[in-house]
């Protein structure tokens, strides 16, 4: 609508249709009545009440004359609508006129007294008017919100007169909803008002497969084409028929924003995989009732420290304790259904005054999630106040609420860190020798091929191996023992670990054989660490009785050509290896000495 609307007279919605209700001035339950011109049998749909019937009378007179009405369609009959009944029983004299409604709705209509106006049941009607080339069709949405409520529909223009279904409630609705926001009247009108969502889902099954152009509902806002689908869509997932039943005496409007944001959190947390996407809208769900800035998380695990998600480590997972002043709570056993109340179960904690890292944070709040199964306090979330807060039922109420599939989050969550955990334990396991941490035959295979390939293309890329191997090794199993000779193993390979880069790739032949293959690096900076490696290990010291050994390596060095199979670099390396122990051993030799 470009040009607003002038509510003091009849509005056109629809060739044909009017509008003929009126607005009662700061009233957020407007109640709108309709008119269908068709002649001498024109239809008034919905006519009103007694505060709103003298201004209907005229707004229907500015379209047809009173005797051109056949027909009055109630959906029910509260007096919102029925009211001005009696009134009309004496105005409109027509012999021919009907009131049409459910048999439910006329029940209770006898109780009005009408001396003229006859009683019609739609079902009797085969659910179906014909007012001679235009058809209005009824259509049965029980319960919604009286046992016989029903709809009807205008074939012609696909305008749908739903009652109360697509009701709003909202102060100053205009005459035409703009956008989706409408929608937050219908909520609340809804969510109150009918039974609940299997009988809705019913109910909007059967309108839906009208093929609908607008909804003219009896309060709140018309419907346009454009937010039709968008409005059936939204009241399909609407829980209602709650509210009345709470026990607290707030009023529903704040219990169905509260409940809608409970849903939402739900939702998130359900349906968000990634954990760091779950917190940051909560965060944002949990700033509309708590000056919350950030969260974090601590879990219990079956091994080892509790897991700790934070922002700061993009919820990645530490092994952590958690803060001391709620360390006891992780762990703890819970009653079913014990309440949760501060000192008890929910935390508030003042943070303290960090001179050295200045915080908008006053106040934690810690709030126990607790595993349905057993009761027990499986992680903590600690929410990050920028203000003081007390806690107050309704809190309480949003808190417990959320503890459930919170921790169920928190859970999924904590399980996936600890299978990264283990992958990622697994994986060294299968690439490391057990022994010393270097890298396995199986694993050096792997590598070299890919670093054989980066070597082709790059020539700078070079690949040294400079192979070692621990001199009169066997005497030192003799003397000592085995175990000594496995501690001699674990120091030699951590020198080869410290002694090279982290390109580099120090691997473990098996015995006392090791190989260093050297990534990179020119032939003179290889040769240096080689001969670093070769002097550290002279120079080891170890204990009893083991402190007068010295322990030696011989180490021969290769340099891989480009496209040279690796095995050929290796053998060359052997080759200035056994030269090495030929020619004394604790000595470096190159190829280039072969
Ligand atoms: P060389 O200077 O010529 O290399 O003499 P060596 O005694 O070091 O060489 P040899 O190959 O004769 O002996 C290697 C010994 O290493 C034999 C084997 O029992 C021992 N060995 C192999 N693997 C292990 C291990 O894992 N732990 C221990 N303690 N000894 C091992
Ligand atoms: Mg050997
Ligand atoms: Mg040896």
């Amino acid at each position: 609508m470009n040009h607003p609307l002038d509510l003091n007279h009849a509005v056109e919605i629809a060739p044909h249709i009017w509008w003929v209700g009126h607005r009662l001035p700061g009233d957020p339950f407007q109640c709108h009545a309709y008119l269908i011109e068709w002649g001498e049998a024109s239809v008034l749909l919905d006519p009103g009440s007694t505060l709103t019937f003298s201004e209907t009378l005229r707004k229907i007179q500015e379209v047809v004359p009173l005797s051109h009405i056949r027909t009055i369609i109630c959906h029910h009959q509260d007096p919102d609508i029925t009211a001005i009944l009696p009134h009309l029983d004496g105005l409109i004299t027509r012999p021919d006129v009907q009131i049409l409604s459910h048999w439910r709705t006329n029940t209770l209509l006898k109780h009005l007294g009408l001396q003229r106006l006859p009683l019609v049941c739609v079902e009797q009607q085969g659910w179906q008017l014909d007012l001679g080339g235009r058809i209005l069709r009824f259509v049965f949405t029980p319960y919604l919100h009286f046992p016989g409520a029903f709809c009807t529909f205008d074939v012609t223009s696909g305008t749908l007169f739903s009652s109360d279904l697509f009701g709003g409630l909202a102060m100053d609705s205009p005459l035409f909803a703009q956008d989706e926001s409408c929608f937050e009247g219908i909520r609340t009108f809804h969510e109150h008002y009918m039974p609940s969502q299997d009988i809705l889902s019913h109910g909007l099954g059967n309108l839906e497969k009208l093929p609908i152009q607008q909804i003219a509902p009896q309060h709140g806002s018309i419907i346009p084409s454009h937010l039709v689908s968008f409005v059936i869509n939204r009241l399909k997932e609407l829980d209602c028929g709650l509210f009345l039943l709470t026990k607290t005496n707030s009023d529903y409007q704040r219990l169905s924003q509260l409940s809608r944001m409970l849903r939402e959190m739900v939702q998130t947390i359900m349906v968000n995989r990634d954990f760091s996407e779950v917190v940051s809208r909560l965060l944002v769900l949990g700033k509309q009732v708590l000056p919350v800035m950030t969260m974090e998380f601590y879990s219990l695990m079956a091994t080892g420290l509790p897991l700790h998600l934070a922002p700061e480590t993009g919820f990645h997972g530490v092994r952590c304790q958690p803060p001391e002043s709620c360390r006891a709570l992780l762990g703890q056993y819970r009653h079913q259904g014990a309440e949760l109340k501060e000192g008890a179960a929910c935390l508030l904690i003042p943070r303290r005054a960090d001179p050295a890292q200045p915080s908008a944070v006053v106040q934690e709040l810690v709030l126990p999630l607790v595993s349905s199964q057993n009761h027990q306090v499986r992680a903590l979330a600690i929410l990050h106040l920028t203000e003081k807060v007390t806690l107050t039922e309704e809190l309480y109420h949003v808190l417990s609420q959320l503890s459930l599939p919170l921790g169920v989050a928190v859970e999924r969550e904590s399980m996936l860190r600890v299978m990264d955990e283990e992958r990622h334990h697994a994986y060294e396991r299968s690439v490391r020798d057990a022994l010393t941490g270097l890298y396995n035959r199986h694993y050096m295979q792997d590598a070299l091929s890919r670093l054989c390939r980066v070597h082709d293309r790059d020539p700078d890329a070079a690949i040294v191996v400079a192979s070692f191997d621990v001199d009169h090794f066997k005497s030192v199993n003799d003397t000592y023992g085995h175990a000594m000779g496995d501690t001699v193993l674990r120091s030699v390979a951590q020198l080869l670990i410290h002694g090279c880069r982290s390109v580099d790739l120090p691997v473990r032949l098996g015995g006392e054989e090791f190989v260093l293959f050297i990534i990179g690096a020119t032939s003179e900076i290889a040769l240096n660490i080689a001969e670093r490696i070769r002097l550290q290990v002279s120079q080891l010291v170890f204990e009893a009785p083991m402190q007068e050994r010295t322990i030696t390596v011989s180490c021969g060095v290769a340099f891989r050509k480009v496209q040279e199979p690796i095995e050929d670099v290796m053998e060359r390396a052997d080759r200035a290896l056994y030269k090495a122990k030929l020619t004394g051993r604790n000595r470096v030799i190159t190829e280039r000495e072969l």
